[in-house]
């Protein structure tokens, strides 16, 4: 190992998702000998995303304000909503271009091995937003695994009493993975061929 500050910053990378121990030397070393401008632009990059990003207070995706910019955008509907789990689902939609309504981040997906039920998702502040009767159709977007199709199950059992039509995404996608693996037009194909459940 290395001493002080190259082996703290070793430390704190291998501690990123996805990143190995080699990776983490590799990425430090590579800091080391980078432009002091470039590091502190990527310092300054950390900083700010623990600063300025927050949830939005309605559908909480990602946001530099009290909303994000989709629920601010006042040509999106408000009759159709679409059920995802994290924030880079939404980004994965969005490239699609199929979907012009509003969205829910639930935070996750039911997960009872780790720990992860329904109170620990936004479904309290979705079956709110659902409250008004303003939204006709709600989409569950949800990962095609596992977890995914439990936390859709789930949603459904308890939205179809309210009266509102639920559709899940057809299949298609690649199972077992994330949402954001399928490529633009899968995504949209299975966004267009939604189906009632
Ligand atoms: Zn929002």
């Amino acid at each position: 190992m290395y001493e002080g500050a190259i082996q703290d910053l070793i430390d704190e990378l291998g501690r990123l998702p996805g990143v190995g121990p080699k990776s983490a030397q590799r990425i430090a070393f590579h800091v080391l000998s980078a432009d002091p401008a470039d590091v502190n632009r990527l310092a300054t990059a950390l900083r700010k995303v623990k600063e300025l990003v927050r949830f939005c207070t309605i559908c909480f995706n990602v946001a530099e304000s009290e909303q994000c910019r989709i629920c601010r955008d006042v040509r999106r509907t408000n009759e159709v909503l679409c059920v995802v789990e994290e924030p880079k689902d939404v980004v994965a939609i969005e490239r699609t271009g199929e979907f012009r309504g509003r969205y829910h981040v639930l935070g996750g997906a039911i997960n009872p091995l780790e720990g992860v039920g329904p109170d620990q998702l936004r479904i309290r502040e979705l079956l709110l937003r659902l409250g008004t009767g303003e939204v006709q159709e709600l989409i569950l977007a949800t990962d095609p695994n596992t977890e995914g199709e439990a936390t859709a199950t789930y949603l459904a059992l308890m939205v179809k009493p309210m009266g509102i039509k639920v559709t899940r995404l057809a299949s298609g996608l690649p199972v077992g993975g994330d949402l954001e693996y399928a490529d633009e037009i899968t995504l949209g194909r299975a966004f267009e061929g939604r189906r009632a459940i």
